[in-house]
């Protein structure tokens, strides 16, 4: 894994938490995308070389929804860069680690997404993300 691409946080509304984002890390939200797959609406800010990722839900079934009625607004996610997502997903999983998708799916900005379950990584989701070629 090369880096850590993006963070991301379950927010209730992006309406909200756009512009508290960009007073936070004074600097403007860049992109706005939906993300069908999930069923949410995405923000994405420059933080360096990392950017964080807010996800709305815009449907009461996406995963942002369950998240928060769960566990509240706050971080949903780490990604992490890698170079070849399918190589990387078999070497996760030969080392045990269950995958969530087990093929790479579209994510927000036309990446490729793989997610690993959060029971084997102390509770963290972690996604990994590949630029689209
Ligand atoms: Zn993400």
């Amino acid at each position: 894994m090369k880096k850590i691409d993006h963070i991301g946080i379950a927010v209730k509304k992006l309406s909200v938490s756009i512009p508290l984002f960009e007073k936070l890390l004074n600097t403007p939200c860049y992109k706005t995308e939906p993300v069908d797959s999930e069923q949410t609406n995405t923000a994405f800010f420059k933080s360096g070389d990392s950017k964080i990722e807010l996800l709305e839900a815009y449907s009461p079934e996406s995963v942002i929804n369950k998240f928060i009625e769960k566990k509240g607004e706050g971080m949903h996610h780490i990604a992490f860069e890698v170079d070849d997502i399918r190589k990387e997903m078999k070497r996760l999983e030969k080392e045990g680690f269950r995958l969530i998708n087990i093929e790479p799916k579209p994510g927000a900005d036309n990446k490729l997404v793989c997610f690993l379950h959060p029971k084997d990584t102390n509770g963290i989701l972690i996604e990994l993300v590949m630029e689209r070629k």
